[in-house]
């Protein structure tokens, strides 16, 4: 690069002499002259490397010169090069800045000034740049958050930073000749130590998580980078540790865990914390070949206390159980949430079946209690399955399934009650799991189907009507019957849709078969007992009958006195309601139940299904023939029609008939067909019937 120079100098002459005297030393350069103030100040915006200045000029002078460039706080090397200015001058001249003098008459003291002037310049602003990176690095040095400390190569601190010292709670004064071991935890071996010096002398630096002391012992977790500072030969002369203090973190990466594994409205382990605990608990029990027990606790009917009373009371349910049952499990117990209303305790301690029974009975006791919450009061009840191990399994999946398969037990048992896990129980159990999960599907995968079963007078052998039995087929399996998924549907909560999807498709055959001239009279649905307890049940009979444009009168629900006797208010209530839209009703599977007749009274019925059992035996069992009779004389009293189910042969059928029974159903007559089957086969019976 060439030198760039700023010539204040009247005569042309003189200027270029000045020139061709530092390019005669090697000097590579350009210059402009000026002569006037105005010249001057144009000529500085370029930003010359030097001005070479002239003391007297005609219309300027360098004393000026040298004023403007101060007051414009320039910072470019200025040498004098006059006549001889006198002693005075020269030294005012020095001290407005001008770096050098050199006589026109003594020229070749010229090049030698220029290069002394520049390099002292030069070393002027290296020096300052050097001051301006030092005064940079101070400042990071103390604000910046990160807490640092200088060492020697022996590890006494030389320097600590102000964010050292706050996050340490160590002033500068108490850690300055100090090691820093005074931070030390405790919470790390000496290995670890090793290991972090291994690193640091091989690699240079290190880099890790690190538990250190407070001044005042709280520890704290911190991320520290320690770094060797070299010299030109390779020497390590100083270690720079630089840290944060990450212990807000930890706790955030602690919360997250915690919510990860906490059930957020009990604050309960959850599912994968309990899986975790309890696999852990095995492996112990196992080593120290000690015995655990497993309890599995499923709210009763809490799915009505969620659908009646709402879903904030049925958390506050769930939080009011989870209270209670803390409160009395010890230390080495582990309680917890797995889903809605089932909860499961691990007892690691105390384990043979009398204690624990002792324990499930604490338990139920506690739920005896009523609970407030808001005006309501509830007793909320629950079953519970115990397995033990090692005597019920050894696998955590199993262990927790045989104590979910003991609390079906339980619910089966009647409720707010406990069961012991027994091999028994565990037969079914994979199947019905298994089942469970296809079933949730089968409704929108197609599964379902129905089939028809026709009702006939017993007198006139015409068709009364057809009971509509569903069925699913199974992708695998196969067909399954109503009896075995029913239930399942029941527990799991789906049955409500499998109710609607079975009455509306039920109301739609039969208007079909209406416009095939096939008249079926009445089409009869079963219903559960969940359908029951829903609002929705009338609301989506008057919705299908409308749909289907079928006569209520010819719509026909069966329903069992057990799913009446649950709630027997409520259940008259509906019943009332749908009578009087026009619907029928009939007593299912009459005579297994305990039915209490002045209730019976009460209630809109049409008909009486004398259960399939007692007609079975009609000419084997005396005694159920005479139920029978007692059941068709019953219904004759109450003004009802009786209808005996699974006629199977002549003889009963004659039987019926003897008695005075009406109608009947069963393989005698035909087997629940599929639509398109029964309309066909029906169909001929009329036809062979004409001829
Ligand atoms: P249910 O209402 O008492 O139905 C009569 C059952 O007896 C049917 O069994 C039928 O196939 C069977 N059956 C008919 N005639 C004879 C016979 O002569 N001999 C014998 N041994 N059995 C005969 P299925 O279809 O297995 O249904 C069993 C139960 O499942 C039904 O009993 C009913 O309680 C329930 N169910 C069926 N479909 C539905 C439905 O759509 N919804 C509800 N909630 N339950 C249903
Ligand atoms: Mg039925
Ligand atoms: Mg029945």
């Amino acid at each position: 690069m060439k030198l760039q120079i700023l010539i204040v100098e009247d005569l042309p002459y003189d200027a270029e002499l000045m020139a061709l005297r530092l390019r005669d030393e090697g000097i590579e350069l350009e210059y402009e002259r000026v002569q006037s103030e105005e010249e001057y100040l144009q000529g500085l915006a370029n930003a010359p490397d030097l001005i070479l200045c002239d003391w007297h000029l005609p219309q300027f002078s360098g004393k000026r010169a040298l004023a403007l460039i101060r007051e414009m706080g320039h910072d470019i090397p200025f040498i004098i090069v006059s006549g001889g200015i006198g002693e005075e001058a020269a030294i005012d001249a020095l001290r407005l800045g001008a770096n050098d003098y050199v006589l026109k008459d003594r020229p070749a003291r010229l090049g030698e000034a220029v290069r002394r002037v520049l390099r002292d310049w030069q070393l002027r602003k290296d020096h300052e740049a050097a001051q301006e990176q030092l005064r940079l690095a101070e400042r990071a040095f103390q604000n910046t958050a990160e807490g640092i400390t200088v060492t020697d190569r022996d590890g006494r601190i030389l320097s600590v930073n102000p964010a050292f010292e706050q996050i340490t709670g160590y002033s500068r004064e108490e850690t300055l000749g100090q090691n820093p071991r005074i931070l030390k935890s405790g919470h790390h071996d000496e290995a670890f130590y090793k290991g972090m010096w291994h690193t640091l002398v091989e690699v240079g630096h290190w880099r890790g998580e690190i538990w250190n002391r407070r001044k005042n012992g709280d520890v704290y977790p911190e991320w520290l980078t320690i770094s060797a500072v070299k010299d030109a030969e390779g020497e390590t002369t100083h270690y720079v540790g630089v840290f944060t203090d990450i212990s807000h973190i930890k706790e955030a990466q602690n919360q997250i865990n915690f919510l990860a594994h906490h059930d957020a409205l009990t604050q309960l382990p959850n599912r994968a914390l309990f899986h975790e605990r309890f696999s852990h608990a095995l492996m112990h029990a196992k080593r120290e070949e000690v015995s655990l027990a497993l309890l599995f606790i499923d709210l009763d009917r809490f799915k009505t206390v969620n659908d009646t009373l709402g879903h904030p009371v049925g958390d506050q349910v769930l939080l009011e159980v989870s209270r209670r049952m803390s409160q009395v499990i010890r230390a080495s117990d582990t309680l917890a949430r797995l889903s809605g209303d089932e909860f499961v305790l691990l007892l690691e301690e105390e384990t043979s079946a009398q204690h624990v029974g002792v324990v499930a009975n604490k338990l139920m006791q506690l739920f005896s209690q009523a609970m407030h919450i808001g005006e309501h009061e509830l007793v909320v009840t629950a079953s519970i399955g115990i397995c033990l191990y090692p005597n019920d399994g050894d696998d955590p999946d199993v262990l927790i399934r045989h104590a979910d398969r003991a609390m079906y037990e339980a619910k089966q048992q009647g409720r707010n009650t406990y069961r012991f896990f027994t091999k028994a129980l565990s037969e079914g159990a994979f199947e019905r799991l298994m089942m469970e999960n296809h079933l949730r599907h089968a409704l929108k995968r197609g599964e379902l189907t129905l089939h028809y079963q026709p009702q006939i007078d017993l007198e006139t052998q015409q068709l009364q009507g057809v009971e509509a039995l569903v069925r699913w087929q199974h992708p695998e399996q196969g067909m399954i019957p109503p009896g075995l998924f029913i239930p399942l549907a029941e527990e799991i909560g789906i049955i409500g849709d499998i109710g609607a999807w079975v009455l509306h498709t039920a109301c739609q055959q039969v208007s079909a078969w209406d416009r095939e001239g096939f008249i079926v009279p009445r089409i009869a649905v079963n219903l559960s007992v969940q359908q029951i307890n829903r609002e929705g049940l009338i609301q989506l009979v008057t919705d299908e009958l409308g749909n289907s444009d079928l006569l209520p009168e010819r719509l026909e629900l069966e329903v069992t006195e057990s799913m009446l006797m649950r709630d027997p208010d409520l259940s008259r209530a509906i019943l009332s309601e749908l009578k009087g839209l026009g619907v029928k009703f009939a007593i299912d599977d009459f005579g297994t139940g305990y039915s209490s007749l002045a209730y019976l009274k009460l209630l809109p019925l049409d008909r009486l299904k004398i259960d399939q059992s007692f007609v079975q035996d009609i000419g084997r069992d005396d005694n159920d023939e005479a139920i029978v009779k007692a059941i068709i004389a019953l219904s004759e009293n109450l003004g009802l029609e009786a209808v005996a189910e699974g006629v199977e042969e002549e003889g009963q059928a004659q039987f019926l008939k003897a008695e005075g029974g009406r109608s009947a159903q069963g393989y005698l007559f035909s087997r629940p067909l599929p639509a398109d089957q029964l309309c066909e086969a029906w169909r001929k019976k009329v036809l062979s019937n004409v001829e």
